[in-house]
């Protein structure tokens, strides 16, 4: 790169898939006069389509954008999701919901759940969602959006669910109104400087040379410019996250009630999604193929859906992994072409706008890029891949399902080092892992040990030194003040 100190950065993103659009609309936005940015795209190609629930985080890009969010979730029929209800994970007919928000809240310094912890062990504790705004309200099909003030004792957020194939040009449509050029066509080779080994331009099968200082691979699976044309490496995770297909198939909804939560139900060979959406109900089968055929999981979605099926099943193969390093000469991946992990917990797009905040915290404004910013982007974005990953697999190894030959896989398979050491700190005290940054505190890790009944040896001892009668009376009263701040939510239809 050899731009002038202050003349804007030529930015070229490849792809118009939801990273694509995101990335191109940040950058625009977040660095006015910085950057001059130009987005590639291909009708020919077309986008993946599918990645319809997200997390609280996308609220504050949308905000950020400066994208109103009544016109944003109307143009994508959106939902609201107070988090995933997770179904026959830990066991068969048992479900627990994973909630945008806490349990309770800290008193004295020790954690909601050792008191939780302490009152199950005197047989005086309720399903610890009882003490969960977002869990109640979620399983009482009612929303509000969270008050500044909230002073009830258990605070939450929220998400949106919203059609993929909505949400491209919805961005499109914004990304161009703040200045980010368009253009349609099919990149056929990479042209490359011959010393530094930086691409320089991108070429389009019809003769048009699109050229820039950095470029952004937004490309999706395909990974064309940092996976196919700089070599970066590929670090595999299917002995950990087997389940590498997906059979889509949008249906109506089956009743006039519209959840605001995502549903993950637990089946013999992956899980299967239910994504309530303004208009239809998104679903699909997410399984491995080593265990299931890419028929049978049709055919299974088929059977299962609940509503009018709108679509015949489409099937989606991926690759559970990441690149080796996601920022490699003056190429960026974001998105897909970054990596993957199967939308459990909802985490690709998530995953997209990290890498676009730390890309725009780390921007080589002007010049030519520091190989430090570089080093540091790649750790970032592994450290939170990483992270979601580890989380991931809890939900497939705190399991004593053994009914087909997946689950005994993921039950009995070695889990990642950084993993184990969170389990034992669990097992053993109670205790999560403490982080500064990044995807997943307190309450999601708790949410799903307790909810697939992994339980603590240990806990704090402090909650034992209370009053038993006033730790019940208090967790009795914070339950009631929820139930009563839910009551008074609408009906989630009635909120859209
Ligand atoms: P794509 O959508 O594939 O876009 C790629 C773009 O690159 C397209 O515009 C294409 O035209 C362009 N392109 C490629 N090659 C060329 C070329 N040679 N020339 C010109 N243009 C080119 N995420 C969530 O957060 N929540 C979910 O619930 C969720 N569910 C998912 C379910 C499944 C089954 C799958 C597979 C993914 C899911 N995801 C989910 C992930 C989510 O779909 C993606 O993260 C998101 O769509 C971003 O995709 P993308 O923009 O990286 O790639």
């Amino acid at each position: 790169m050899d731009t002038a100190a202050n003349s804007p950065v030529r930015v070229v993103v490849l792809g118009g898939g939801t990273a694509g659009w995101m990335t191109a609309a940040g950058i625009a936005r977040m660095l006015p006069g910085l950057a001059k940015v130009q987005l590639v795209e291909s009708e020919d190609i077309g986008i993946v389509g599918v990645g319809e629930a997200t997390l609280p985080h996308i609220r504050s890009f949308v905000e950020k954008l400066g994208i109103d969010e009544a016109a944003f979730m109307k143009a994508t029929h959106a939902t609201f999701k107070l988090g995933i209800d997770f179904r026959d994970f830990g066991r068969i007919g048992e479900s627990y919901i994973h909630p945008f928000g806490s349990f309770g809240e800290e008193l004295k310094g020790v954690g909601f759940h050792h008191y939780w912890l302490e009152l199950q062990r005197q047989g005086l504790a309720r399903p610890l969602g009882d003490y969960s705004l977002a869990v109640t309200a979620a399983l009482a099909n009612r929303f509000r959006p969270p008050a500044q003030d909230d002073t009830l004792g258990s605070t939450y957020g929220y998400a949106y669910q919203f059609d993929a194939t909505l949400f491209g040009p919805f961005m499109r449509e914004f990304g161009t109104s703040i200045g980010v050029e368009r253009h349609e066509g099919l990149v056929t080779s990479v042209e490359r400087d011959s010393e530094s080994g930086d691409v320089t331009a991108l070429c389009l099968n019809d003769g048009r040379r699109i050229e820039g200082d950095l470029f952004i691979d937004c490309s999706g699976f395909r990974s064309l410019l940092l996976g196919q044309e700089l070599g970066a490496g590929w670090e595999d995770w299917t002995h950990w996250l087997p389940c590498d297909r997906a059979a889509a198939m949008p249906c109506a909804h089956a009743t006039d009630d519209i959840r605001p939560y995502t549903t993950a139900t637990a089946m013999p060979a992956g899980w299967r999604w239910q994504i309530p959406l303004q208009h239809r109900m998104g679903n699909g089968y997410v399984f491995s193929s080593a265990h299931l055929s890419e028929d049978e999981a049709c055919e299974t979605i088929r059977a299962s859906a609940e509503g009018k099926p709108l679509a015949d099943p489409r099937i989606l193969r991926f690759r559970p992994g990441r690149r080796t390093q996601s920022w490699s000469h003056n190429v960026i991946g974001v998105g897909l072409a970054s990596g993957f992990l199967e939308p459990l917990e909802s985490t690709s797009i998530y995953l997209a706008q990290m890498a676009i905040t730390y890309l725009i915290e780390l921007f080589p404004i002007g010049g030519g890029i520091d190989s430090r910013d570089r080093d540091e982007f790649n750790r970032l974005v592994d450290m939170e891949y990483d992270r979601v990953r580890d989380f991931l697999i809890l939900h497939y190894n705190a399991t004593t399902r053994d009914d087909s030959d997946f689950w005994n896989h993921v039950r009995t398979m070695k889990v990642p080092d950084s993993l184990a050491d969170k389990l034992e700190l669990w097992r053993r005290a109670g205790r999560i892992e403490k982080y500064s940054d990044g995807l997943f505190y307190d309450a999601s890790w708790i949410a799903v040990y307790v909810g697939q009944g992994l339980l603590p040896e240990r806990y704090d001892p402090r909650p034992a030194l209370a009053d038993p009668q006033n730790l019940s009376r208090a967790a009795e009263q914070l339950h009631a003040a929820i139930a009563q701040e839910v009551a008074a939510m609408p009906q989630h239809r009635e909120f859209l």
